[in-house]
């Protein structure tokens, strides 16, 4: 039969098709991608003699996807499974190797791919959370959830941990369960106390707690846990932790994995540390949302922002200004980021090497200096993850 697969980047139906894909629907020809492929093509004759067959983890969500996606992966290579990753992080789905006895394929899927593919069928789904993204592409808010919301409505999965802290969220928890009892979904939340579930996993004030069937079986400290800090990654680890519990890994386990995670590059990244004073790279904060949650993650921050602003610049930050001791501007939106930031200490500093020894140099032990730009960094970057490089090169030829 033929079938026409496409790469995520290319539009079937909005803002307008492209026109290849467009001839081929005319015709009556499937249209599919990689991930489509890759769940009709993954279980093998051979799983059948396998002791304990493969499963498929995938994660979906507005933000945290990389970041749950390696957690879980870390996580069973702490515990001996075998394990891969792939996906819109690592290795593209069909380029993974055959799965052996009791691997875990880890997916990470965006709404693009969830939305086109025809077969989605994973063992167990997570959806992190929701905000509004690439809505032009989705043809609106309701076209993005939907799209996402396929993970869990295609297939099925035996297990869906989904993030019930928008709406959203609320109601996939709600069509997929047979009532709050029902342990085939587990609710995840930073922020919220989950206790009259079957199965709910949640944040509140740096510890993470299980709940099943109104009782609390185990209790994490992520206070302490370096790689994964501020309350946008407890929500991150509850996404983990639940997924893999569904495994039936023990807590203790999970928890000694947590600590041990190192956080992934240019996402609330651990770079150096001197006197007290931590250097983090979140150089993929590259618009005010994720700007906001790393800023929310500490509480006393000498600030590197700035680059390519965005419409309105960092006008949405003001909320998050007190935990800022200092900024420090660099690049074309430096002076715009200035005016915006009133009585906020700041200093213009142009360039990533000024603004690191200038920060560097004022912090005390308890601070942080925290690369959050705001900003995209084609002023003086190819792409972010230069700009993080070079941050993290010039922390650790200060600190030597
Ligand atoms: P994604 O793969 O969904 O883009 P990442 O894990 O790569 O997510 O994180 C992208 C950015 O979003 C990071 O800069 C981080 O600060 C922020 N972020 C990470 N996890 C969350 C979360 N759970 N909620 C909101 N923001 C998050």
């Amino acid at each position: 039969m033929a079938c026409l697969i496409t790469s995520p980047g290319i539009p079937h139906l909005y803002p307008t098709p492209h026109p290849v894909i467009a001839r081929a629907l005319e015709g009556g020809v499937p249209v599919d991608n990689d991930i489509g492929l890759f769940f009709q093509s993954a279980a093998s004759s051979d799983w059948a003699e396998m002791e304990t067959p493969p499963k498929v983890i995938a994660v979906t969500g507005s933000n945290g996807k990389s970041t749950t996606t390696a957690l879980i992966h870390h996580i069973l290579q702490v515990a001996g499974r075998p394990t891969q990753m792939a996906g819109n992080i690592g290795k593209g789905v069909l380029s993974i190797d055959p799965p052996m006895d009791g691997e875990v394929v880890v997916l990470e899927l965006s709404s693009y791919q969830t939305e086109l593919a025809r077969a989605l069928t994973p063992d167990v789904a997570v959806f992190t959370n929701l905000s509004p993204d690439h809505l032009d592409r989705h043809a609106g808010m309701g076209g993005y959830f939907t799209a996402k919301a396929r993970l869990f409505t295609q297939g099925g999965p035996d297990r869906a941990v989904i993030g019930v802290d928008e709406a959203e969220g609320r109601f996939l928890a709600g069509q997929l369960s047979q009532g709050p009892m029902d342990d085939r979904v587990i609710r995840i939340s930073s922020g919220q106390k989950l206790e009259g579930f079957g199965w709910a996993v949640f944040a509140r004030k740096g510890f993470l707690a299980e709940w099943r069937r109104g009782r609390q079986v185990a209790a994490i400290d992520l206070r302490e846990v370096k790689g994964l800090p501020g309350a946008h990654n407890h929500q991150n680890a509850c996404a983990a932790y639940a997924a893999c519990r569904s495994l039936g890994l023990a807590p203790k386990l999970i928890e000694g994995a947590l600590d041990s995670f190192a956080g992934l590059p240019h996402r609330s990244q651990l770079v150096g540390e001197r006197a007290g004073v931590r250097f983090i790279n979140d150089s993929k904060a590259t618009n005010v949302d994720s700007a906001a949650k790393a800023l929310q993650a500490f509480p006393k921050i000498r600030w590197i922002a700035g680059g390519l602003g965005k419409e309105g610049g960092i006008a949405g930050l003001k909320p998050y200004l007190p935990s800022v001791v200092k900024a420090y501007l660099i690049g074309h939106s430096a002076r715009d980021f200035a005016l915006q930031l009133g009585d906020t200490p700041h200093e213009i500093c142009e360039t990533m090497d000024r603004a690191v020894a200038s920060a560097g140099a004022e912090a005390v032990a308890g601070e942080v200096v925290l690369l959050a730009p705001a900003a995209a960094s084609f002023d003086q970057y190819p792409n972010f993850e230069k700009r993080g490089d070079d941050f993290t090169a010039q922390v650790k030829a200060r600190l030597g």
